[in-house]
Order: structure tokens, then sequence, then C-alpha cells
């Protein structure tokens, strides 16, 4: 069984201040409701710049709140002003590091061969990437959206053994649900989905497929967050502006 995960992308938001502050209400809130990590799975993603603060919150109050980061250098250290990593970023206990988001491929020179070296960058660091993928309104206007999100996963991890594929996490992130508040349908989140598992079944193997946890982002709330994590093959979400407010991630952790 696949352990459903809802991951707050926090983008630019929250300094470390804000991000202490809110990992603690977060913490609270959940302990009141009782919460069951064993369950679901709860993780964010800061800014670098509070990631240090996010660790020894976690560590001290021995909180069960995972974390991550929102990017990656592709190089392992050297004269690269102002990047960060995968090394920097694992020992500060970090779980995950989101990969290609649509915003990064949008504001920044990140193609498919430097997303291949950010997962290989994380997988080699010991953490899980969360790959993120999905179709511009263009791709689905051509109702070619399926082959649009699955060539972008294929691409990316071809070349992965199985054991590195079982590490990864997908988003698929349809770009036009991104902010809009226009959500995927749950039976459009769910083709994608199901698409992309049986592209990573034929791939690599069956326990691949089944392992991979595949999310669903763009435009999530606590209103559509039964429906999208009733389908089968979607394993919880990867949030934006939901996951900035305190009482709507505990709503949504609390329903996937
Ligand atoms: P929203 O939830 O704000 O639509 O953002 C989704 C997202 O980009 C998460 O990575």
């Amino acid at each position: 069984r696949r352990i459903p995960l809802v991951a707050g992308n926090w983008k630019m938001n929250f300094d470390h201040l804000e991000a202490t502050y809110f990992v603690q209400q977060l913490a609270w809130k959940l302990r009141d409701a009782r919460f069951d990590y064993k369950r679901c799975e709860v993780a964010l993603m800061p800014s670098f710049t509070s990631l240090r603060s996010v660790q020894v919150l976690v560590e001290s109050d021995k909180l069960r709140i995972r974390y991550g980061a929102q990017a990656v250098s592709v190089t392992s250290q050297g004269a690269f002003t102002g990047d960060v990593s995968a090394d920097m970023i694992a020992h500060l206990g970090c779980s995950y590091v989101i990969v290609g988001h649509s915003e990064r491929r949008k504001y920044h020179p990140e193609d498919d061969a430097n997303i291949v070296d950010q997962v290989r960058a994380v997988l080699a660091a010991g953490m899980q990437p969360i790959l993120c993928v999905g179709e511009s309104y263009e791709e689905r206007r051509k109702g070619i959206e399926l082959d649009f999100a699955v060539g972008q996963v294929h691409d990316v991890t071809r070349d992965l053994s199985d054991e590195e594929a079982s590490r990864l996490i997908v988003a698929y992130e349809p770009v036009w649900a991104i902010g809009t508040g226009m959500v995927a349908t749950p039976q459009s989140a769910q083709d994608a989905a199901k698409a992309i598992r049986d592209d990573l079944t034929a791939t690599f193997s069956t326990t691949v497929g089944d392992t991979v946890r595949i999310l669903y982002g763009g435009s999530v709330s606590s209103k559509n967050a039964v429906e999208l994590i009733g389908e089968p093959d979607v394993d919880g979400f990867l949030i934006g502006g939901a996951a900035l407010k305190v009482d709507e991630l505990t709503k949504i952790c609390r329903l996937t």
C-alpha cells in the first residue's frame, strides 16, 4: 500500500521566522486532531533560508513533519555562485527536493537534461525527488495532455536503475491549474496518474509502478481534496496557495 503524501510547496513565501511559526502551529493542530502520521505523510518545502530553522524545530520537538527543498544544483560543489548542492540540502535533514516545477522551467534555464541531473543529484544524496510534470493549456486544447505528461516523466527517468526509479515521487501538475483556482477533475487527475504509472511499470517493473507515489497539484483545497484522493492512482498532493494557510492545510491533511 502506498502511504499518501501531503506536500506543501511554499514557493517564495515566508521568511525563517514565519516558517518556524507555521510549522509549530501545524504540528499543534495536527496533534489536537490526533492526526495519524502513519496513515498519511506531511511535508513542507520552505525556502532555502528557512531549512535550518525548520530542521532545528523538527529535531528539538521531535515533530513528525518532513521537509525538503524546492530546487537543487546539478553539481556537487565549486564555483557556482548562488547554487545549493544536494549534499548541503541532505545535511539539513531534508527528505525531498522538488525538481522541474513549471515555475523553475519557466523562469530558469531548466530543460530535461538539467532536470535529469537534478534527479540524479537528489537520489545520490539519499533523498527523494518530487518530479513535477504537466501540460499547459495549449497541449490540453490539442488533446495530447496524457502523452505530454507521460513523455516528460519518461524522458527524465528512463536511464535510472529500478532501485533509483522506485524512490521517485511524481507530481502531476497541469500548468493551467496552478494558482488559477481551476482544478483538474478527479477523472483527469486519475487518467494522468494512471498513464504515468503504466509507463513506469512498462519501463521498469511492476514493483516500481506499484511503489512510486503520484501526487496531484494545481489549485488543491479542502473543497476538492476528498474527491481527488478517492482516485486509485492519486497518492496525495503538492499544494501551493492552500499550504500557506495553516487551518486549510490541516484540513487537507485530515481529509487525505
Ligand atoms: P497552487 O496550489 O497554488 O495551485 O500551486 C500548485 C503548485 O504549483 C504546487 O507546486
